[in-house]
C-alpha cells in the first residue's frame, strides 16, 4: 500500500485537534487531520456550542421576563422551540464552517475516516496509510453510563440532550456537574419540569462550597427540583419515559439524561498494539510536553489527565505540535485553567477552593464581595453575584478565584491572567478598573483579601 507522507497527522478535529493542526501548519509542517464524523468534533457539533446556543435562548427568555423591572413592558413571551433548534443548528454550522475554512486556509489536508495507529509513524484510515513523524491523538471523550443504567430509548447522554428536536414536558438529570447544571438550567427556563439528582452533597460539587450554595439557590429559583445525596436505584424504562427511584422516592420523566462524567475515546486508536501506555484511570499517560510512551506519538485533551475542557485541549494541542517542531513550548498547570459553567447563575473558577487551600496547609486569606457592593451590580440588575478570592497571606499569592453571577465566565479571566503574570491579590486590588463595571467586584474582592475593602 502506498503511503501518503506528512510531517504531522492529527487524529480528531475537535478544539484540541484542529488547533494542533493549524499550529503545526503555521510551523511549516505538512499536516493532515483525520476526522470520522464532523469537523469541529463533539465540542462544536454536539456539546459546548449547541449547549451554549440553547442556554443563550433561555437567557434571552429570562431577560424578556424581567423586562418589566427595567420599565419595558412586553407581553408574556412564548418559546418557539423549533426556532431555538434552528438557531442552534445555524450556530453550529457557522462555527464548524469557520473551522473548515481555517484548516483550508492553513493548507491542512482533511481526511475523512477513522484513524488508528498502525506501526511506527503510521496512521491507517480505512485503506489509506498516512506516514508522519508526529502523530497527535485528539479523539476526545464519550458518554459514560452509571451502574444500573444503559443508554438507549429514553435514557440519553448529554449530547442527545442538547440535540432534542422537541421540548419535552419533563426531564430527569443524573449528575449536577457542569453538564447536568447547564442542561437543567437551560431546559427548566424553557419550560421543562426538571429533576436534578446528584450523588454528592451539593450541586457543582467540585466548586467552592459558597459557590455551590448560591448555584443551588439560583437553580431552584428556575423551578428545578434538586436532590443532593441522591443515590439512584432502579431505573425502569417506560414506553414514553423513564421511572427512577432514589431513596424512598420515585420520579417519572419523559427523558432521563445521564450527565455523570465521561471516558476517553480510545477504542478505535489501536493503542495496545502500538504500545501506548494508559494510566490507572484509562487515560493516555503523557509527560509535560504531551508525549506518550511511544516516540513520535502525542496525546491531548480528554484523552489525558486533567479537566475535560475544550480550552485545555486546545492549549495541549499547541504544546504537542510545538514540541514536535522542536520548539521550547510553555508548561501547563492544571490549577491555572479557568473553569466556566454557563448555567444561570454563571459560574467560573480557577485554582483552589477555600477548603482545598486550607487542607493543603496554606495560610489562607479570603476576600468575598457580592456584586451588589459595586455600582454595576445594581445598574445591570444582578446584586446577588459573588466574587471570592482565595489567597495565601504571606506573599499575596492568588491560590484560587471563584465567581458566580452575570458574566462570571468572562470575569474569571482577569484573575487567571494576573496569576499567570505573577500578580497576586494586592496587585489586582491596585489595578484601576473601569466604572461602572462588574470587574470592580473582582478588584474589591482583591481589596477584601488585602484587608482594605472600600465598598463593604
Ligand atoms: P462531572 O464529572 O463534572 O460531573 C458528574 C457529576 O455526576 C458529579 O457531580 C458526580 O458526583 C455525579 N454523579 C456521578 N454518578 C452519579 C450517580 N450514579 N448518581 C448521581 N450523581 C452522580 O461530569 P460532567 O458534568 O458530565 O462533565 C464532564 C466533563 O466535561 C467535565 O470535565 C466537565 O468539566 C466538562 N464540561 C464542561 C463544561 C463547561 O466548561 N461549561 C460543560 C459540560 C461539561
Amino acid at each position: 500500500m502506498a503511503q501518503e507522507g506528512f510531517d504531522c497527522v492529527v487524529v480528531g478535529s475537535g478544539p484540541g485537534g484542529y488547533v494542533a493542526a493549524i499550529r503545526a501548519a503555521q510551523l511549516g509542517m505538512r499536516t493532515a487531520v483525520v476526522e470520522r464524523d464532523r469537523i469541529g468534533g463533539r465540542c462544536l457539533n454536539y456539546a459546548c456550542i449547541p449547549a451554549k446556543a440553547v442556554l443563550r435562548s433561555a437567557d434571552v427568555l429570562g431577560e424578556v421576563r424581567e423586562a418589566g423591572e427595567f420599565g419595558i413592558r412586553v407581553g408574556e413571551p412564548t418559546v418557539d422551540y423549533a426556532a431555538v433548534v434552528a438557531r442552534r443548528q445555524k450556530v453550529i454550522s457557522t462555527l464548524t464552517g469557520g473551522v473548515a475554512g481555517l484548516l483550508k486556509k492553513n493548507g491542512v489536508t482533511v481526511i475523512e475516516g477513522e484513524g488508528a495507529l498502525a506501526g511506527a509513524g503510521t496512521v491507517r484510515v480505512g485503506e489509506r496509510e498516512l506516514a508522519a513523524r508526529a502523530i497527535v491523538l485528539a479523539t476526545g471523550s464519550v458518554r459514560r453510563p452509571i451502574p444500573g443504567a444503559t443508554f438507549g430509548g429514553r435514557v440519553i447522554g448529554t449530547e442527545e440532550a442538547w440535540a432534542l428536536e422537541e421540548l419535552p414536558g419533563s426531564m430527569a438529570v443524573i449528575g449536577a456537574g457542569a453538564s447536568g447544571a447547564e442542561i437543567a438550567s437551560a431546559y427548566a427556563r424553557l419550560g421543562v419540569r426538571v429533576t436534578l439528582l446528584e450523588a454528592l452533597d451539593r450541586v457543582l460539587p467540585t466548586e467552592d462550597a459558597d459557590i455551590s450554595r448560591l448555584a443551588e439557590r439560583g437553580l431552584k429559583r428556575q423551578g428545578i427540583e434538586i436532590h443532593t445525596g441522591a443515590s439512584v436505584s432502579g431505573i425502569e424504562p417506560r414506553e414514553d419515559g423513564v421511572q427512577l427511584g432514589f431513596g424512598e422516592r420515585t420520579v417519572q420523566a419523559e427523558w432521563l439524561v445521564i450527565a455523570a462524567g465521561r471516558g476517553a475515546d480510545v477504542q478505535a486508536l489501536g493503542l495496545e498494539a502500538a504500545g501506548v501506555e494508559l494510566d490507572a484511570g484509562g487515560l493516555i499517560r503523557v509527560d509535560g510536553r504531551m508525549r506518550t510512551s511511544v516516540e513520535g506519538v502525542w496525546a491531548i485533551g480528554d484523552l489525558v489527565a486533567g479537566p475535560a475542557l475544550a480550552h485545555k485541549a486546545s492549549d495541549e494541542g499547541v504544546i504537542a505540535v510545538e514540541d514536535a517542531a522542536g520548539l521550547q513550548t510553555h508548561p501547563l498547570e492544571h490549577a491555572d485553567i479557568p473553569r466556566a459553567t454557563f448555567c444561570t447563575p454563571n459560574v467560573a473558577s480557577f485554582g483552589l477552593t477555600e477548603a482545598q487551600a486550607r487542607e493543603q496547609g496554606h495560610d489562607v486569606v479570603v476576600g468575598k464581595v457580592p456584586y451588589g457592593a459595586v455600582g454595576a451590580g445594581t445598574v445591570y440588575g444582578d446584586r446577588t453575584g459573588l466574587v471570592k478570592i482565595v489567597g495565601e497571606r504571606r506573599y499575596g499569592e492568588l491560590l484560587g478565584g471563584h465567581v458566580i453571577g452575570a458574566k462570571a465566565t468572562e470575569l474569571i479571566q482577569e484573575l487567571v491572567n494576573a496569576r499567570a503574570l505573577e500578580g497576586g491579590y494586592p496587585e489586582v486590588a491596585r489595578q484601576i478598573h473601569g466604572h461602572p463595571t462588574l470587574s470592580e467586584a473582582v478588584m474589591e474582592a482583591a481589596r477584601a483579601a488585602d484587608g482594605w475593602l472600600i465598598h463593604g
